[in-house]
């Protein structure tokens, strides 16, 4: 019998694996269905990658045991890494867990090789297990053609990246050091980048590394001779070797729900400690922050989840 299981070791998950051990739980125990801790960040930052303590203008001080700072991708994961190996816990790799049940006083992890119990779970999965998806069909014979992150892409391709965000406009400017490269937003201007990544598209579409396709939608895609056609719902289309969606994440509905997870829509209900309607199951990170969510807000979620549960044992 587990004190606390924790499932997903991105940045909630190994938070609160150390918030529980510095708190004097005993015995803790990580489940990450990945090879290694934080998938998000090795699938979905690209290499080098400047990584922001302040994100998208969410709250940027931690309140914890765990300090957060300004870095890189490479930085991040390395910190991350020192974190855990300095833990002493019990952490399992390659283990996707399937469901959570109440049984009783305790919980019953169900993963796809075992089961495990435990007094209280905390759920921290976040949302890019599930990248979001354009909602016109794409067509089998390019789905290789078409990404969710930078990790197939080589260098001399003429790339379409559609996304407003963040991430879009990183990828856009990286890939544009060696490729012909559109980035392609429906909206006329940009909203939501930070002035940094602002700055750097402005400087890329000046020197020539990229061009901007603003207040564009795509009606749909379709196949011109093996490469990927994007047809504009103005009329036009433009055949690119490769497309890369970067258009955020959703939340993971289905797996919520087999953890009996009561759900506000999209939205899992949960109060000010992050605890769901069922006493002892909590959720952390991505998940439980509407409007998307940051490291540092990842690490505050746990340090809240695990003060409560070591002031209510
Ligand atoms: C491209 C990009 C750039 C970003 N840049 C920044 C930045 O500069 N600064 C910043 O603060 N934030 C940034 N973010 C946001 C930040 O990455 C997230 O807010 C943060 O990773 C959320 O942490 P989390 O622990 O909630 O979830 P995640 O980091 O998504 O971790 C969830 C973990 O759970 C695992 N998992 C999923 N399902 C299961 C399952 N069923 N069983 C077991 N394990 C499971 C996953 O493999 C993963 O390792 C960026 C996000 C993206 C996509």
């Amino acid at each position: 019998m587990y004190d606390i299981v924790i499932i997903g070791g991105g940045p909630c998950g190994i938070a609160s694996v150390i918030e529980a051990k510095h708190a004097g739980l005993a015995k803790i125990l990580l489940l990450e269905k990945g090879e290694n801790h934080s998938q998000t960040i090795r699938k979905f930052y690209k290499d080098g990658k400047r990584v922001d303590k302040e994100y998208k203008g969410l709250d940027s001080t931690t309140k914890g045991s765990v300090e957060f700072f300004d870095g890189t991708k490479e930085s991040t994961l390395n910190y991350f890494d020192k974190l855990l190996d300095e833990g002493e816990f019990e952490a399992i790799f390659n283990v996707e867990v399937e469901s959570v049940k109440k049984n009783g006083d305790y919980f019953e992890i169900t993963t796809s090789k075992s089961g495990f119990k435990a007094k209280n779970v905390v759920v921290a999965i976040g949302r890019m297990g599930k990248p979001n998806k354009p909602d016109y069909k794409i067509p089998p014979s390019i789905m290789n053609l078409v990404n969710f992150n930078l990790n197939n892409c080589g260098n001399g391709e003429k790339i379409i990246v559609v996304g407003g965000g963040n991430s879009a406009a990183e990828y856009a400017c990286e890939l544009g050091k060696c490729n012909d490269v559109t980035l392609c937003y429906r909206k006329e201007k940009f909203t939501r980048l930070n002035d940094i990544n602002e700055a750097a598209v402005y400087e890329s579409e000046k020197n020539g590394s990229l061009k901007l396709l603003l207040g564009t939608d795509i009606s749909e895609l379709s196949n011109a001779d093996g490469k990927v056609c994007v047809n504009f719902t103005d009329g036009k289309s433009e055949v690119y070797d490769r497309a890369i969606y970067a258009i955020g994440g959703s939340t993971p509905v289905d797996f919520l729900a087999k953890c009996g997870i009561e759900m506000n829509g999209e939205d899992p209900i949960i109060d000010e400690h992050f605890q769901t309607t069922t006493k002892g199951l909590f959720v952390g990170g991505d998940i439980a922050s509407k409007k998307g969510g940051s490291i540092v807000v990842a690490l505050n979620n746990a340090h809240t989840i695990i003060d409560y549960i070591v002031k209510n044992k």
